[in-house]
């Protein structure tokens, strides 16, 4: 069977499986659907003398392919990949329906006939570079979820591929699918490294064919909390401290430049995302990101002071100041010995005679989380585009090319 049509079964196989992620529910797969697909990799990965298989208690898929060298061959690197099994919920359909247009003849696709949902080629110009090749898309109440089922299949495909043809070396491999990528990297957080012990790892969630991503933001939260002095107006002069106020002040100390609204590409920003506040008390909830971990702490310590200068101005308010740190950048695990794994990603792609799009993402992935463990774990393409819509959609040609990448890399990390 060619590949193409092997990662379509797969594709159909696991995008039918609903598993959209819930984010109002703090349970780790935070729904059912996500249990299911977890059952169905295990099962399938046993077919393909992947050893180890096991799932854990947040549902992380973990599986170990081990090497296959020739006698005396040098050691070579340990690579994982890591791949999201939920999709996201924008408040659509939980349920998938992907159907297959062959040859797209280009214009607009219609999704759904019944309910009149079509990918207009005027919104979507992108559709034109697809021109008379297969394109999978939802039925326009859903998301497709290539995003990441796209990965999924991608990896399961290639360790097909593997076990079929035995002539084609390979070093020790691991794999996890995780839960909860969407609701921001909860699943790979609770991930237990001593069942991924890799040199480094790779993703595959990122859009068009040749996208590589090794830097993401830096990020954390910020929570300020205030407590003022309510008073009758009676008596409140000199004696009522408004939290809403202070929390006004605390905000007028940021730089309105360092906003999201004002920043782009590599620029960090503080993003003040929500304020809650009564006569009493306030909150204040910051989202900080920088790929830079410099200008990242600089944001942090920051915070801290914008707090103290606050705290001048309002003796009597009682102020305090919670940050977490949520994921890293992935470019800060990179060191000498490991940093081979961006090399061998942009000789894949030069041997596969693909251009090389590298972008510095202004978000995280899994591997931004798995690369604060000293893993570093660069992103590329699923081939797919419009991640988060309705109008979502992959075509075969770079589906294909993103297997044939995983399938490189293999091939060179065995090299060495
Ligand atoms: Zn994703």
């Amino acid at each position: 069977m060619d590949l193409k049509k092997r990662l379509e079964q797969r594709f159909l196989k696991y995008s039918a499986i609903p598993s959209q992620s819930d984010p109002s529910n703090e349970t780790i797969p935070s729904s059912i659907g996500q249990w299911e697909m977890a059952r169905t990799l295990a099962d399938d990965l046993k077919e393909l003398d992947v050893q180890d298989i096991e799932i854990g208690e947040t549902g992380v898929v973990y599986g170990r392919l081990p090497a296959r060298l020739s006698p005396g061959h040098k050691p070579v690197p340990v690579v994982g990949w890591c791949c999201h099994m939920d999709t996201v919920d924008v408040h659509l359909s939980p349920e998938v329906h992907a159907q297959i247009i062959r040859s797209y003849p280009g214009g607009d696709i219609l999704q759904n006939e019944e309910k009149q949902i079509y990918i207009r080629e005027e919104d979507h110009p992108e559709l034109r570079d697809y021109i008379g090749q297969d394109i999978i898309v939802s039925d326009g109440t859903s998301v497709l979820g290539a995003d990441n089922k796209a990965a999924v299949s991608n990896v399961m495909v290639a360790l097909e591929i593997l076990k079929e043809d035995p002539e084609i070396e390979h070093g020790e491999i691991f794999i996890a699918f995780v839960p909860d990528e969407e609701t921001g990297l909860r699943g790979s957080k609770t991930m237990d490294f001593s069942k991924f012990p890799v040199d480094f790892a790779y993703t595959i969630d990122c859009c068009e064919e040749g996208e590589v991503v090794y830097q993401t933001f830096n990020a954390g939260e910020a929570v300020l909390t205030i407590r003022g002095v309510p008073a009758h107006p009676m008596s409140s002069k000199n004696n009522l401290v408004n939290p809403c106020m202070v929390a006004v002040d605390y905000i007028n100390l940021f730089d309105r430049a360092e906003m999201p609204e004002h920043t782009e590409d590599t620029e960090g920003y503080l993003w003040v995302t929500d304020i809650f506040s009564d006569s009493l008390d306030a909150k204040v909830m910051i989202d900080i990101r920088d790929h830079d971990l410099k200008k990242y702490n600089a944001k942090k310590e920051f915070l801290k002071k914008a707090m103290e200068i606050t705290q001048l101005k309002h003796p009597k308010a009682q102020l305090s100041l919670e940050m977490k740190d949520i994921y890293g950048n992935i470019y800060d695990a990179l060191n000498d010995d490991n940093k081979v794994c961006i090399d061998y990603l942009y000789k894949a792609l030069e041997e596969l005679g693909i251009k090389p799009k590298t972008k510095a993402m202004r978000g995280g992935t899994d591997g931004s989380f798995i690369s604060t463990k000293g893993i570093p774990t660069p992103n590329y393409f699923t081939g797919a585009l419009n991640f988060h819509s309705s109008a979502e959609f992959l075509p075969m040609n770079a589906f294909e090319n993103s297997c044939l990448v995983t399938l490189k890399l293999m091939e060179l990390i065995a090299k060495n």
